[in-house]
């Protein structure tokens, strides 16, 4: 295992920080920590050694937040289906597009890979408590890890978030408050009232291990296209957190020469045109993004007026020459209705939202015909069914 420390991911200089102690931001500056690990030992890591281990995230245990004698907390996560969507894609006139189904994760999206890491470390820190604000998936999965572990887990969730993610909380045996307010005032609950408890807070990149889950899938992707790594990854942006995770999981696959250098995708930030602050800050030129006011949008995932990561966010679509794409609501269902029959995939809104930024880049000639495409359907449609009847 090569998990050595954590550092800022600022760039303000302080740290390194103990990951055998409790950290969240940065005490300095106040922004995201990051988990860095020894690249150098790790070159003696041979990919080979992935043969015949278990179809799970935990597969990459080596690149992952563990330190000796801790077990993860696990449920199966990762590993998902990457298929090529011949049928989609022609309609798009791509030869290429394939689908990376996160639908599949337990609780039926991407979140489980970050609570599945973060709830590790956690219960390896000695947290009896997991908290955290939710507009409804984060909830689902860290509710789920957290009896996985054993852990007591609160959830603040606004009001009207959709009945089904409220419900499925309480199936993990969560406590599940409901805020009159938004995600944020969810949060500024949760804080208030965890500090003095010693609550343990999942919060989207307040702590550093989401990330480390999330950006298996950049590892996923290289292993399961045999080390060669697509020209376009298409993702629906809220947080960011597996964006940057991925955008991280190229440079240390590079570091540790699993993967060429000089060959990574484009990577798009896809946003809601109700709240679109990374797709507004990325045609402004600036390096931090504004928050969004009044953010409206029907894909849950997406509702985030602003994200700790951003400066991330805008830096690795930037550097790897992507782009940010905003789409309305509308577009984003018909696209969940294109992607289920087409491919027979459940796609939740936001993996709609991949397909109409994926129409658009390949309408406007960005995405050539023979180019490899990834849309990441980050979630399924059954806890959002009530937008297709709308
Ligand atoms: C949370 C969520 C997103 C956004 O993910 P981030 O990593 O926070 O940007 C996208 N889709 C679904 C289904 C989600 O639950």
């Amino acid at each position: 295992m090569y998990f050595t420390h954590l550092e800022c991911a600022s760039g303000c200089g302080a740290g390194p920080f103990d990951p055998r102690e409790r950290h969240f931001l940065c005490p300095s500056c106040g922004l995201p920590l990051l988990a860095r690990y020894d690249l150098a030992a790790a070159r003696a890591w041979s990919r080979d050694s992935l043969v015949g281990r278990e179809p799970n995230m935990w597969r990459y245990r080596e690149m992952l937040p563990l330190l000796p004698g801790d077990e993860p907390v696990t449920l199966g996560e990762g590993f998902t289906p990457l298929f090529h969507a011949r049928r989609l894609g022609a309609t798009l006139g791509l030869d290429r597009l394939y689908i990376k189904d996160e639908s599949l994760n337990p609780t039926n999206s991407f979140k489980a890979r970050g609570q599945s890491a973060a709830i590790t470390r956690a219960k390896a820190l000695g947290a009896t408590t997991i908290a955290l604000p939710t507009a409804g998936n984060a909830g689902n999965a860290a509710a789920a890890y957290s009896a996985a572990a054993g852990l007591e887990c609160q959830v603040f969730i606004p009001k009207d978030a959709k009945r089904p993610f409220i419900d499925e909380c309480r199936l993990y045996g969560a406590t599940v408050t409901l805020v009159d307010g938004l995600i944020t005032d969810a949060g500024k609950m949760a804080a208030d009232k965890g500090k003095p408890l010693g609550w343990y807070d999942v919060s989207t990149l307040k702590e550093p291990y989401r990330v480390e889950g999330k950006k298996t899938m950049g590892y996923e992707l290289a292993e399961q296209f045999a080390w060669k790594l697509p020209d376009w990854i298409i993702y629906p942006t809220g947080g960011g957190t597996g964006l940057v995770g991925m955008w991280k999981a190229f440079a240390e696959m590079e570091a540790i020469g699993w993967v060429a250098s000089g060959h990574r995708p484009r990577m798009v930030s896809v946003q809601a045109a109700g709240c679109a602050p990374i797709v507004r800050a990325f045609d402004q030129g600036t390096e931090k993004a504004a928050p969004w006011e009044n953010a409206h949008t029907r894909a849950d995932g997406l509702r985030v007026p602003r994200a700790i990561g951003d400066f991330l966010i805008l830096q690795a679509v930037r550097d790897s020459g992507g782009a940010a794409v905003a789409v309305t609501d509308e577009q984003m269902v018909l696209d969940m209705l294109e992607i289920g029959r087409h491919e027979g995939v459940s796609a939740a809104p936001e993996g709609g939202a991949a397909l109409s930024a994926i129409r658009r880049l390949a309408a406007d000639g960005r995405i050539k015909r023979d180019e490899t495409v990834v849309l990441f359907n980050t979630g399924g449609a059954l806890k959002y069914l009530d937008v297709l009847a709308q």
